[in-house]
């Protein structure tokens, strides 16, 4: 939109009256607006600190200087605007398999030690059965001298 001419002529909002114009709009609605104390208030749509008398709105919108911030940002945001990067989701471990982990763990401890297994072969082979014992512990009785009695 481009600028108006600054000496287009227009309406005053307090007075259609007020011809004047463009270029000494701005510093007309600052005297006329003194005339209307009691104008109805809107708050500009830009910028909440912005108390305009209702009439003065339509003129303040074009002039505020919000909305150039506004239009800039608004702009700025279209320009630069990329779709947000889809974001791959973490792969979820396929329940079936963490069930077989859990069943993997009680089966493998129920499972014969070998080492057990082995130590109790070598115990067996280096130890003496209990009739090789009692044998053992027989001759020793036979080769056991007793002491002479002492009434002999
Ligand atoms: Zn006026
Ligand atoms: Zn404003």
């Amino acid at each position: 939109m481009a600028d108006p001419d600054p000496h287009q002529m227009v309406t005053c909002p307090y007075n259609k009256s007020h011809q004047l114009e463009h270029y000494r709009f701005h510093m007309h609605l600052q005297k006329c607006r003194k005339q209307y104390p009691n104008c109805p208030k809107q708050t500009c749509p830009f910028d909440a600190t912005h108390i305009i008398n209702d009439v003065e709105l339509d003129y303040h919108v074009t002039v505020c200087p919000k909305r150039a911030i506004f239009d800039h940002q608004r702009f700025d945001f279209g320009d630069s605007y990329t779709p947000p990067v889809e974001v791959q989701p973490i792969p979820k471990l396929p329940a079936a398999h963490i069930e077989e982990n859990w069943d993997d763990e009680p089966s493998t401890s129920y499972k014969p030690d070998p080492k057990k297994k082995g130590s109790h072969i070598i115990t067996k082979v280096k130890g003496a059965t209990p009739s090789e014992r009692r044998k053992a512990r027989m001759d020793g009785v036979k080769s056991y001298k007793p002491p002479e009695p002492e009434n002999q």
